[in-house]
């Protein structure tokens, strides 16, 4: 799992969305690269979202998870008071994904803390070469461990991951949870459902 740097910094949907997709189709990763299949996690967008690009999913294809970033929970209750906007949300993501160009293929969950939202299309063939790669695990010939993704003993995953081409995120807005910003999401799916 790749991190952003400023876990906090608030990003444009639109744009995050944007470039984990091109990360996910376009973006061609150099020979012995190699990654985690859970892939790569945005900035924190509009809205208080954080999306997850998954390139190897649910019927081996990407998957983009959208978590409630700062999950509020009720001290009384132990319930959730901001979790995602189910299906108006779902849709309004969906509707995003499909105008940049991209097919969705299935959605499931998104009323709670997590969503997700199955795409059309394999990853390009060099990041599902980077999974791959990392599934095969320890190459190391005398390792107990070896061909397992368990052994911490050899270096065996860090140069690889090294080699990989992460998304250059957009340009983030002011830090922080801005409440303008959550309405301004909350209004585009509210729009588009
Ligand atoms: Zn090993």
């Amino acid at each position: 799992m790749n991190f952003p740097t400023n876990p906090v910094a608030i990003g444009d949907t639109r744009e995050v969305l944007d470039v984990g997709l091109r990360w996910l189709y376009e973006t061609e990763q150099r020979p012995g690269a190699m990654d985690h299949h859970h892939g790569t996690r945005s900035p924190v967008v509009a809205g208080m979202r954080i999306f997850t690009f998954t390139p190897v999913g649910y019927a081996g294809l990407p998957v983009i998870v959208y978590d409630v970033a700062r999950p509020v929970f009720d001290d009384s209750n132990g319930m959730l008071i901001n979790p995602l906007g189910g299906h108006d949300e779902r849709v309004w993501l969906i509707s995003v994904i499909n105008d940049l160009g991209r097919k969705t293929a299935i959605s499931w969950n998104g009323d709670g803390i997590t969503g997700s939202i199955g795409l059309g299309e394999p990853a390009h063939p060099t990041l599902r070469a980077a999974i791959s790669l990392y599934a095969q695990g320890c190459p190391t010939r005398k390792c107990p461990m070896r061909r397992s993704t368990l052994c911490s003993k050899h270096q065996w995953f860090t140069p690889g991951n090294a080699q990989m081409r992460y998304p250059k995120w957009p340009d983030l807005l002011d830090p922080g949870p801005r409440p303008e910003l959550v309405d301004a999401y909350v209004a585009g799916w509210k729009v588009a459902g």
